[in-house]
């Protein structure tokens, strides 16, 4: 037997069935008329975000990052209840534009920004979290050419990482923003070039659930702020600290202590640098927004035995949960939080492996996990689905086509 990860809060039982902002599986599936089905909650959006502002200092703002859930609805419902939107791709401004956010509301980072990407950027006045030197000059060269001025900011590449986070995203050779060293003269550069400057972006890791480790990171972040603010010798306009918080996916993990993390933080912005005194702040959040808040359903296809062992065979699978099958950045395989939809909270009887559709057998969602006895016919929910889920999945792979999307 292996067990399956914690269940996150807020998720009820109505007439035995798993429900979904006070919605059975089964009537959710209806409505959609299919499944796999992605089900998003705004009550659950709407207390994540609410806990996050309880928590956090007033000073610092919270940001969405677009790539953990680009849902067209979910932004929409998302665009009221943060204050900026962090994206990663002309597709994802598109996204932004199409729900009505201001485009100064949004900033821009990723590797590798096309021409035409850095050029619909600056034509709608969103901030360019510049990756390079070379990305720089074609900023600024593009904003001449368009006759707008670009609003820029530096990602920095720090020396150091955020411990324990499940992806490293800075420290040492990457390809994701620019050395720390070179950092001041670029600045000074674009400023020169007649760049409105727009600051400092410094991301230093995903999926950590250590408030400690948190809270390290952000004392690091603010202090590089402040010294390479120091050696640009112009004001930093705004901060984004990056983010990094994580959600609970398995057995033993425990979710982030966000009081400490806040205690945390508004302990350092009461003694802010003096460089970053009118600074504007904040934290830019994906998973730990939207993780929780999304379910995957699937349909049990078929009930089958092979040398002992049971398998329920859903019409769901790694085509829309590459993470929860286990290879999307994880070395050892352990089961996501996942149950019989349709037999919620009944007593689990028997050990089943839930396998995908599709023809490899990589294609697994809960290994040796015991269930309620299921059918043909009964609906799996795979949960912390709302992020990296649908977006993040091949779901061209084999022919089956993605899942439906829904928000309730
Ligand atoms: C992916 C990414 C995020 C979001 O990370 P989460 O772990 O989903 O919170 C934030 N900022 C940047 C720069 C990213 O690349």
């Amino acid at each position: 037997m292996k067990p399956v990860g914690p269940i996150p809060a807020g998720y009820e039982t109505i007439d035995g069935e798993l429900a979904i902002g006070g919605r059975r599986a089964s009537e959710l599936v209806a409505e959609a008329g299919r499944t796999p089905l992605f089900v998003y909650s705004r009550a659950h959006l709407d207390a994540r975000v609410a806990a996050l502002r309880a928590a956090l200092p007033a000073r610092v703002g919270v940001n969405f990052a677009v790539k953990a859930n680009p849902h067209l609805a979910v932004i929409g419902h998302m665009a009221p209840l943060v204050d900026g939107f962090d994206i990663a791709s002309a597709g994802e401004l598109a996204l932004c534009m199409a729900v009505g956010i201001d485009p100064r509301r949004i900033s821009f980072a990723g590797p590798g920004k096309r021409d035409d990407e850095l050029e619909a950027a600056i034509r709608a006045g969103v901030t360019l979290n510049c990756e390079s030197e070379g990305e720089g000059a074609r900023a600024l060269a593009i904003g001449e050419r368009l006759g707008v001025r670009p609003r820029i900011a530096i990602r920095v590449n720090p020396s150091f990482v955020m411990t324990g986070s499940g992806m490293k995203m800075g420290g040492g050779a990457k390809q994701f923003g620019i050395d720390a060293d070179r950092v001041p003269a670029l600045a000074r550069h674009l400023i020169a070039a007649g760049a409105e400057w727009r600051g400092l972006h410094i991301f230093t890791g995903s999926q950590t659930l250590s408030a400690d480790a948190i809270i390290e990171a952000q004392a690091n972040v603010l202090a590089l702020a402040a010294e390479l603010t120091r050696a640009i010798g112009h004001a930093c306009p705004k901060l984004n600290m990056g983010g990094g918080l994580g959600i609970p996916y398995f057995p033993g993990d425990t979710p982030v202590d966000l009081e400490r993390v806040g205690a945390g933080l508004a302990e350092r912005v009461a003694d802010l640098p003096p460089e970053l005194a009118d600074t504007e702040l904040c934290m830019e959040l994906g998973r730990y927004l939207v993780g929780e808040a999304g379910v995957y359903l699937c349909r049990v296809i078929d009930r089958k035995e092979s040398h002992g062992t049971t398998f329920l065979v859903t019409d769901g699978g790694l085509h829309h949960q590459l993470a929860a099958s286990g290879n999307f950045g994880t070395v050892v395989r352990r089961n996501y939080p996942s149950a019989i939809a349709t037999r919620y909270g009944a007593e689990p009887t028997e050990e089943v492996n839930i396998v995908g559709c599709l023809c490899t057998p990589l294609d697994r969602l809960a290994d040796n996990a015991m269930m309620p006895r299921a059918e043909v016919g009964d609906l799996v929910a795979v949960f912390c689905a709302g992020a990296y889920g649908a977006s993040a999945s091949p779901s061209a792979f084999l022919g089956h086509g993605p899942a439906a999307e829904m928000l309730v």
